[in-house]
């Protein structure tokens, strides 16, 4: 069996088409362009995230504003008009916290606020890592209901709103973490495997379940410069039969994504 490679790009073209048109009107019926802050420490990664966020954004309409991060900031753009989403770009100073966003701009999901939303299976900002693996998922029509998902990590920004999502999307979902012991006992169960570990190679041919399908969402930089993910793509080729590639594969949703959501953000801003 080889699997079928789930590309990311096609489904961001989607979603960026959707924005294109609601950007346009947003600007026009507003006078100004739908408006992402983003806010980073002294992290050089972030800041050449910041820098992609802000080509792409621009390319299709919305605007980006970047400034450091203080909860200075975060008080002066929470009462800004003209701000219609708050990015805090990891890794953070400690003395910033998701919390100190206002929940309506907190288009990255990472308020509790949201993230309580999520759990509660009630409409708000999902983190966007996740809500673009959901929408790869949708758009390459992965069964969900009923099938047996397990996701691999669980932090607030990728594995536990992918788990949250997952079980609102009717799957039975199991996850894992970094004392969960052996966990091929657990992903070799999986219909759907989720990865978001941030380890290179963790998940081998031997953790997968033949004719599974398989989320990879780690990126990990290799000393020759080139990103992996967390799945030995290459072997488990021939156990999955479907398998996101890294780098293309769940990257490309993620900024479309932050970008759907700010202008979410921006048609509630406008209607209220
Ligand atoms: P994180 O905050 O470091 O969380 C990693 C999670 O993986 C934790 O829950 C950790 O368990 C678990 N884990 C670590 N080692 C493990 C092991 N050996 N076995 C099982 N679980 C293990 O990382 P993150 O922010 O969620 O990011 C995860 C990966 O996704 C990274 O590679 C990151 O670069 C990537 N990412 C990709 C995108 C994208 O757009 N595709 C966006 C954001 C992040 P504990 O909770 O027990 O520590």
């Amino acid at each position: 069996m080889s699997a079928r490679l789930l590309e990311g790009r096609p489904v961001a073209d989607e979603i960026w088409s959707g924005v294109d048109r609601r950007a346009a009107r947003f600007a026009q019926l507003a006078g100004r362009p739908a408006t992402l802050a983003q806010l980073s420490g002294a992290d050089e990664a972030a800041a050449s995230y910041g820098r992609q966020i802000e080509r792409q954004f621009t390319r299709h309409g919305l605007s980006v504003v970047t400034s450091t991060a203080s909860l200075e900031h975060i008080r002066a753009l929470n009462a800004d008009p003209r701000i219609d989403g708050i990015l805090l770009m990891t890794p953070l100073p400690a003395s910033i916290d998701p919390e100190a966003i206002d929940p309506s701009k907190d288009v990255d999901g990472q308020h509790p606020f949201n993230l309580g939303r999520l759990a509660q299976r009630r409409v708000g900002f999902a983190p966007a890592t996740a809500q673009g693996g959901m929408r790869l998922l949708l758009h390459y029509q992965v069964p969900l209901r009923g099938v047996q998902a397990v996701v691999v990590g669980r932090s607030p920004v990728v594995g536990m709103p992918m788990a949250l999502l997952l079980l609102a999307a009717d799957a039975t979902v199991t996850v894992c973490h970094s004392r969960s012991g052996d966990l091929a006992v657990y992903t070799r169960q999986a219909d759907l495997l989720c990865v978001a570990a941030g380890k290179r190679g963790l998940i081998g041919p031997e953790h997968v379940k033949p004719g599974a399908v398989v989320v990879d969402f780690g990126t990990n930089p290799t000393p020759d410069g080139a990103l992996v993910g967390d799945v030995e793509t290459g072997a488990v080729l021939d156990v999955a039969s479907a398998i996101t590639p890294v780098p293309g594969g769940t990257g490309p949703t993620t900024v479309a994504i932050l970008a759907e959501q700010t202008l979410q953000a921006a048609e509630q801003r406008l209607a209220n």
